[in-house]
């Protein structure tokens, strides 16, 4: 599956969109947001992300 964003945890700090080395994530608004299609599953963005607001499942 998909990195997927729990809207809740989110900060909107954009480091797991530095991170994402497919460009897979993009801030709405200040909230993380993942397009799936361009998703690896590499789980860089989980191993960055300060609020641990993203997970893969
Ligand atoms: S690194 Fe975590 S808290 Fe920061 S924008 Fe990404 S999902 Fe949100
Ligand atoms: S798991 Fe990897 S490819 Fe998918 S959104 Fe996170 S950093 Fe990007």
């Amino acid at each position: 599956m998909p990195a997927k964003v729990d809207v809740d945890q989110c900060l909107g700090c954009g480091v797991c969109v530095d991170e994402c080395p497919g460009g897979a994530i993009s801030l709405n608004g200040d909230i993380a947001s993942v397009d799936e299609a361009l998703c690896t599953e590499c789980g860089a963005c989980v191993d960055v992300c300060p609020n641990i607001a993203i997970s893969l499942k």
